[in-house]
């Protein structure tokens, strides 16, 4: 039988490596429904060569773009909610940015559909709410982070596991000057040495500040207390994170930095297929393994990330606002690099964080730090 999949975000970075895998793995998959941003003319070839019966997109006025497709056309973040409940689909895949993941997670997680998470906003914003929906429904949360991905494969024995062991390339700024890094442009910072990825997340990981959030991730995923949660620097990424166990044993994951694996783990778990095939990893050729302790005075972010982690109930979601808000400004050139920690950290210092929020909670913080965020910036009150 077939996996009958919708897309979230299939116009996107990790949308299009999802269809690259899908289409290697010979008609394992069906797509059932896609959903898209501005990149009209991607959906609408997507759309021509996949047949979704569904397909959801941002703004009504695109709709005529669309027509005569033979596809049904939903709108907006009620069109993802539809599009997440109907009867004909077994697995969603996550792979919008930003905060308008969660809500269609929820749904699909009501729905009983399982979960391909590639958005982290969800589990960082609400990973408390989500992980108990998911069990109480039996559904299964797979992750598409490649970090995330690896300690899945590694967790072979969740009681004897003592320490996750995530890795980082370190980004762009790895080997420059604290000084340096203040003149940081918008080229720079989405010039990542070993991922290619949306801009979003490619400016977080230039900040460290993807490492935070992904340590939140990490907590909420696989219920480990943020003391037990390492982060170490391996600028050559093939080993994509660890679990240390109770007898010292560690068990990695290794291979070439590729999302079309973690991707396919997700889609394809608990099965193992040959799917695309990527060139092997090479022992010999690879010669060395680096590791270092994070530098958290030249990358401030990741430590406020999992100061945020640690405070619990609605403080990330302030983290993660700000921090998103702060991401866009650099990237509109509003901003410079490192002012982007310097408004992360004054809306998050001001902040008062509400105890075991709801999902309307959540939803309404996020717009109230979002609104402080922008105003901060666009007064240059930082
Ligand atoms: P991209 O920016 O490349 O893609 C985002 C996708 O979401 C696109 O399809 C985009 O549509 C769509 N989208 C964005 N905003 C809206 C909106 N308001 N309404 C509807 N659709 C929208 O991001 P990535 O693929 O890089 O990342 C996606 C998620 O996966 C993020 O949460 C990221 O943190 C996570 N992730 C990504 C990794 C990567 O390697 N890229 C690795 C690990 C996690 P369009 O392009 O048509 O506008
Ligand atoms: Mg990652």
């Amino acid at each position: 039988m077939k996996k009958r999949i919708a897309i979230l975000g299939s116009t996107g970075s990790i949308g299009t490596q999802a269809l690259e895998v899908i289409d290697s793995l010979n008609s394992q998959f069906e797509i059932v429904a896609l959903s898209g941003g501005n990149n009209i003319s991607l959906l609408k070839e997507q759309i021509i060569k996949y047949k979704p019966k569904y397909v959801c997109i941002k703004n009504e006025d695109n709709k005529s773009e669309l027509k005569n497709l033979n596809t049904e056309i939903l709108i907006g973040n009620e069109g993802l909610k539809e599009i997440v409940s109907v009867d004909e689909i077994d697995l969603v895949l996550v792979a919008v940015s930003g905060k308008i993941g969660l809500i269609p997670t929820i749904e699909a997680i009501k729905h009983k559909k399982d979960i391909a998470l590639a958005n982290k906003e969800t589990l960082v914003t609400a990973g408390k709410i989500v992980m108990k929906l998911a069990e109480e429904n039996g559904v299964k949360i797979l992750p598409v982070d490649s970090e995330h991905s690896a300690i899945l494969q590694c967790l072979t024995n969740r009681k004897a596991a003592k320490h996750l062991i995530i890795t980082a390339s370190g980004g762009p700024f790895l080997n420059i000057s604290k000084e340096e890094i203040k003149n940081a442009d918008i080229n720079g910072a989405l010039n990542h040495p070993r991922w290619k990825m949306g801009k979003k997340i490619t400016v977080d990981s230039a900040t460290l500040m993807n490492k935070g959030l992904e340590v939140i991730e990490a907590h909420h995923l696989f219920n480990f207390d943020y003391d037990d949660i390492k982060v170490v620097i391996h600028p050559q990424s093939y080993i994509h994170s660890a679990v240390e166990f109770c007898d010292g044993s560690i068990i990695a994951q290794i291979g070439i930095p590729s999302m079309h694996i973690p991707i396919q783990y997700a889609l394809t778990y608990p099965e193992r297929c040959e799917g695309i095939k990527s060139e092997s990893f090479d022992f010999i050729k690879a010669r060395m393994f680096e590791f270092y302790s994070p530098d958290y005075d030249k990358f401030p972010s990741l430590e406020l990330a999992i100061k945020a982690g640690k405070m619990g109930g609605s403080a990330a979601v302030c983290l993660n606002a700000a921090n998103e808000e702060a991401v866009f400004a650099f990237l509109d050139k509003k901003i410079t690099f490192t002012d982007i920690y310097k408004i992360t950290k004054s809306v998050f210092e001001n902040y008062i964080s509400i105890q075991n929020p709801s999902i309307e909670q959540i939803l309404d913080e996020d717009e109230k730090i979002r609104i402080q965020t922008k105003y901060i910036i666009n007064n240059n009150l930082f």
